[in-house]
């Protein structure tokens, strides 16, 4: 059974010029635990797919199910990420990633809040920067903490739009380790939006091409390594 299920999703952008269709009968089952990465020419309707999931559309026809709900709502149970990191200045790194806690869990304790965002700022590798500025860190070390922030929570899904676009080859290649390392200690089912195919390849279960207009699930690859 997949965690994420798009069902002929089909959507048009209602425009002064009449209506605009973006996706066409689109088709994507993500297990739980996997990482589907979606590639494909920029305009092709990615950042529409993105918000379909998070449920902050609905498609014109289709269905949207998470872990066998269907989406009609804004849901907290979905991170995402971006390219540029939208981190709160006047919040230390720590308080930024314990933010999404003070929201879906007020409940939990202080301390254990606490506990919980220094674990994952350690598995990012960014211990003994909790206390900085988001403004004193390197663009990498900011989309680190995002991630961080994303995912503290533990939400269903995790949805990055083109979240390494923005930095340059060395940091992003870091950052796909530490991706990897991420996952194997905090398991996460994620949709990763790019249009680098390495990326794609390297970071996805499967990769998803999307092409056409209005765009379409033109090919799905799964991708196993040796040994796996
Ligand atoms: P991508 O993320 O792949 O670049 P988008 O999903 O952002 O693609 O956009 C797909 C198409 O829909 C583009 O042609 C874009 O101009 C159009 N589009 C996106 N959002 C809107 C909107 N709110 N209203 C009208 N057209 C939109
Ligand atoms: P990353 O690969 O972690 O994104 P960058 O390549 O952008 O990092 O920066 C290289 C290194 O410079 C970082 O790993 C970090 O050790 C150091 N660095 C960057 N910004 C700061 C800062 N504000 N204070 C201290 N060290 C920093």
């Amino acid at each position: 059974t997949n965690l994420i299920d798009i069902k002929g999703v089909t959507h048009a952008y209602r425009t002064p010029n009449g209506p605009l269709p973006v996706l066409d009968n689109l088709e994507i089952g993500v297990p739980e635990g996997e990482f589907a990465a979606v590639v494909g020419p920029s305009g092709c309707g990615k950042s529409t797919l993105t918000r379909l999931v998070a449920g902050l559309m609905k498609p014109d026809a289709g269905e949207v199910w998470l872990h066998g709900e269907l989406v009609k709502s804004p849901r907290k149970t979905v991170g995402m990420a971006f390219q540029n990191p939208v981190l709160l200045e006047w919040r230390s790194i720590l308080d930024n990633v314990i933010l999404p806690l003070e929201i879906v869990s007020p409940s939990m304790p202080r301390a254990k809040r606490r506990e919980r965002a220094e674990e994952l700022l350690e598995l990012v590798g960014l211990t003994g920067f909790e206390d900085k500025r988001p403004s004193e860190l390197s663009g990498g070390m900011r989309q680190r903490a995002s991630l961080c922030r994303a995912i503290v929570h533990k939400p269903d899904v995790l949805i990055m739009d083109e979240p390494f676009g923005a930095l340059d080859a060395f940091t992003r290649e870091d950052l796909w380790q530490t991706m990897h390392e991420l996952r194997a200690k905090e398991p996460f089912t994620a949709v990763l939006i790019t249009h680098d195919l390495r990326e794609s390849v390297y970071l996805g279960d499967q990769v998803i091409v999307l092409s056409g207009r209005p765009a379409t699930t033109q090919y799905i690859m799964d991708v196993k390594y040796p040994g796996e």
